[in-house]
């Protein structure tokens, strides 16, 4: 049979029907067994103990064998025959129906079949003082007992079907309650999935049972769906808002030019205003691709061992210069011999970042400008922590908390100068992130700000090589 298709609902149903029928026949068979087995045990027991307590009563002497006044021949339902050693019946009568001509056979039971009733016949001879000996043989009518059996058995096979009937609808009853809050939950999925509606959940039930984990789970999952959805859309939206900036300002600058004829320096302003707005853009697509890039590494950073370290020097020389020509001083504290196993490349947009930052947001009228890039293992924990450090223009308590986010700009007419696109940091922390640290801010406004950011102690260790 194909059960590939049959829903769960039936195939329960079935298998629950058959273990039934199974164990219902199977406690029957072993009922009949039993039963007949101690009918035959008790009725055996019955015969011998009549036929050996009829001795009792039977006297024999040299020439006389007397038996009892009060020898009853029918005890118990056993009907008790006395015969000589020659075999002729002197005491009892033979049961209507048996054949009379059953041979006699000393101390073992027989069961015969004669006109529709079962006997159990059982004989003992005894031989007497005088070398005399007589035969009592027992004969029992097992129809009593195997009748009641048999009612028995008659009354189970006829209420077995209805039985079964009952459980199997009981059964179905019982799985059709269970798979109900089942195709409520199949239902809501449908309907979240055909109306694209996220905010929608599936309903949770009050037990709290496999159904409700499930539910529990598949609403987490949605809720994750529903959080990614928003964040895309917010960044789309975000990314259309930059990009319409700088083209709205290119048109009504064309706009302007082309409205009359105009001298050839306004030409040239506005084709220079025009040019600062491409590179503005031209920046912005650029950000957006290296972050694009670097999002897409998240499944497999391509980590190696370098050493932290020598890279921070380096870095710190690179720019050093720049920060000469901008009148600020970068420092570096770094502690040698630092080695991680982690995106080397990564880890460089990371401290490129977070040192052009304390650059660009240094305060204009300052002659003191610095910043200090500082590296150093945690003693305690292990981890290793790099700091960025400066004494710019700082940032609001409030603001704090939003400056990792993508897009987010403190000052959001800053457009000229050093371009400005709020990506900088939330590529910070979600570098960070990615190798399993993270990164903190703390800033006084008007005094500067110290980012940290901390990487696992376990990203100090390789993992073993492996061979192949
Ligand atoms: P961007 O610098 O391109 O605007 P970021 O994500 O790097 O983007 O920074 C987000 C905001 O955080 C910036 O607009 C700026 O206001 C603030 N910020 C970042 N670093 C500093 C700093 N060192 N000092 C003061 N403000 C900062």
């Amino acid at each position: 049979m194909k059960m590939k298709n049959t829903s769960i609902r039936t195939r329960v149903t079935l298998y629950y029907s058959l273990t039934m029928i199974f164990i219902t026949v199977f406690l029957l068979i072993a009922f009949l067994l039993v039963s007949s087995r101690q009918i035959s045990v008790a009725s055996r027991d019955t015969v011998m103990k009549a036929v050996q307590n009829s001795f009792d009563e039977i006297e024999y002497g040299n020439d006389f064998i007397e038996i009892d006044d009060d020898f009853d021949s029918y005890k118990r339902g056993v009907t008790l025959l006395v015969y000589t050693e020659g075999g002729r019946l002197i005491k009892g009568s033979v049961p209507k129906g048996f054949p009379a001509g059953t041979p006699l056979s000393a101390g073992e039971f027989q069961q015969m079949v004669a006109d529709g009733e079962t006997y159990l016949i059982y004989d003992l001879y005894n031989t007497y003082e005088n070398g005399q000996g007589i035969w009592v043989r027992g004969i029992y009518a097992m129809e009593g007992s195997l009748t009641a059996l048999k009612a028995v058995t008659l009354i189970i096979l006829i209420a077995l079907p209805a039985i079964l009937v009952f459980v199997i609808l009981a059964g179905r009853r019982i799985t059709r309650q269970a798979f109900i809050p089942v195709a409520e939950i199949a239902d809501a999925a449908d309907s979240i999935s055909n109306g694209q509606d996220l905010s929608r959940r599936l309903p949770m039930g009050k037990n709290k049972d496999e159904l409700y984990h499930l539910s529990k789970t598949l609403n987490q999952m949605i809720e994750r769906l529903e959080e990614a959805f928003k964040a895309e859309k917010e960044f789309s939206s975000d990314v259309s808002h930059e990009l319409k900036t700088p083209v709205s300002v290119m048109l009504a600058e064309c706009e302007y030019a082309l409205q009359e004829t105009r001298s050839p320096e306004e030409y040239q302003e506005t084709l220079q205003m025009i040019q600062g707005q491409c590179r503005r853009t031209m920046s912005l697509i650029q950000q957006l691709l290296q972050m694009s890039r670097t999002l897409d590494r998240e499944k497999m950073l391509e980590r190696e061992e370098f050493d932290l370290s020598v890279l921070c020097e380096s870095i710190a020389e690179e720019l050093s210069l720049v920060a000469e020509e901008k009148g600020i001083c970068l420092k570096h504290d770094i502690q040698p011999d630092i080695c991680i196993y982690a995106d080397e490349t990564l880890i460089l947009r990371m401290i490129m970042n977070l040192l052009t930052n304390g650059m660009k947001y240094s305060r204009p009228d300052a002659a003191d400008s610095a910043v200090l890039l500082k590296l150093r293992k945690d003693p305690h924990t292990e981890n290793t922590v790099i700091t960025v450090e400066d004494n710019g223009i700082g940032i609001r308590k409030e603001d704090l908390e939003n400056i990792f986010h993508r897009f987010y700009k403190v000052d959001k007419s800053r457009t000229g100068g050093e371009e400005s696109f709020g990506l900088g940091l939330s590529m910070v922390r979600w570098i960070a992130r990615a190798h399993g640290g993270d990164v903190r801010a703390e800033s006084t406004f008007g005094e500067g700000s110290r980012f940290t950011v901390t990487l696992p102690s376990t990203l100090c260790e390789a993992p073993p090589e492996t061979d192949g």
